[in-house]
């Protein structure tokens, strides 16, 4: 028998919350394999899925804090005044000063692949605790939204099921976005507590194939059957450039193609995408209505060079939606 149906909590119950790393991110100006040799690269960016979701959350007027660490250094203080100045509550971000600020550096292939050099684990990022100022923000957080790469962060683990335990207790729910990298994927206890993450998700955003990796089945169809079954109440699946799909028990699958747009770096369009989704579904708005604006929202951040660059106003995804045809 199918559990009973989970859907997001309203905004009222309190803000949004994240736990995982801030980052800067250094992107390679050319296409090719990894790092191997001497090459120009630009940045540094903020970044960071966490980060990347927060802010998108906050741009949106959805009221939105993140706990995290970032070192006392220049990349620290680029990332907290974004975040700060986007309207994100900072004060769960611990400043170290032993670690420095966490940094990615990522190469495109010619086919659209990713390689990563990720410094997380030795980083502020990787020192990620349950601070009293990281308590005192989940204590009043309606909603949690994980992001499958801060798992591989032992300390941020911890927060993270200390946060859905939580947040749960007062009627809060939880989203899962896997964001599976490969380079990240090294830990038992990191697969451990994202099989407890996806039993507390009332939503899941995954993408291509992690689909298949949270239901344990390669066939759409039978993958999305099975995860409703365990009782998650929305499944948004993101398509990259073919656009999303959204599944839930009670009402048919929605569709919605992607806009047309030219990607210059699509990095952080799934983070933009899944904030964009479940903001506007805590602000009361319908599945389909919400999707429609994720796309946008996804969409119109790989238009834009730097992860958290293309983040979007509600204003600016209804101007984007009137003017972008589909594909
Ligand atoms: P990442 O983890 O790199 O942030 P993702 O793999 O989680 O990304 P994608 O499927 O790449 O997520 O992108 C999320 C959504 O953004 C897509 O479902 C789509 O709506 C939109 N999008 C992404 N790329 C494009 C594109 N080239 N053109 C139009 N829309 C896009
Ligand atoms: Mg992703």
């Amino acid at each position: 028998m199918p559990s009973r149906p989970r859907t997001v909590a309203p905004e009222t119950l309190g803000p949004t919350i994240t736990i995982g790393e801030i980052l800067v991110e250094i992107m390679a100006t050319t296409v090719g394999a990894g790092f191997l040799e001497p090459q120009s690269l630009t940045g540094p960016y903020p970044s960071g899925a966490p980060a990347i979701f927060i802010d998108q959350v906050a741009r949106l007027d959805g009221a939105a804090g993140i706990i995290a660490g970032v070192g006392n250094d220049d990349f620290g203080r680029l990332n907290v005044e974004r975040l700060r100045r986007d309207g994100v509550d900072v004060s769960a971000i611990a400043i170290s000063a032993d670690w420095p600020t966490g940094s990615a550096f990522v190469r495109y292939r010619q086919d659209g692949a990713r390689d990563f050099v990720f410094n997380i684990a030795r980083s502020a990022a990787g020192q990620i605790a349950l601070t009293p100022a990281a308590e005192t923000l989940v204590q009043r957080a309606g909603h949690v939204h994980v992001m499958g790469t801060a798992l591989s962060i032992p300390g941020a683990r911890e927060v993270v099921l200390y946060a859905i335990e939580t947040v749960r207790a007062r009627g809060g729910s939880v989203s899962l976005d896997p964001n599976l990298r490969k380079e990240l994927l090294t830990d038992g206890d990191a697969l451990k507590s994202f099989d407890k993450v996806l039993a507390a998700a009332d939503l899941l955003l995954p993408s291509g194939d992690e689909l298949f990796t949270a239901a344990g089945i390669t066939d759409e169809a039978s993958a999305v059957a099975r995860l409703l079954e365990r009782g998650i109440g929305e499944i948004v699946l993101k398509r990259g450039e073919q656009g999303a799909s959204f599944f839930t028990h009670d009402l048919a699958r929605v569709n919605c193609a992607a806009f047309a747009v030219d990607e210059i770096d699509p990095t952080g369009a799934g983070d933009c995408f899944g904030a964009t989704y479940l903001t506007c579904r805590r602000k009361g708005m319908a599945p389909g209505a919400a999707l429609l604006h994720a796309n946008a929202a996804g969409a119109r951040n790989v238009t834009r060079l730097g992860p958290m660059e293309g983040v979007s106003t509600l204003a600016e995804l209804t101007a984007f939606i009137a003017e972008t045809p589909r594909r």
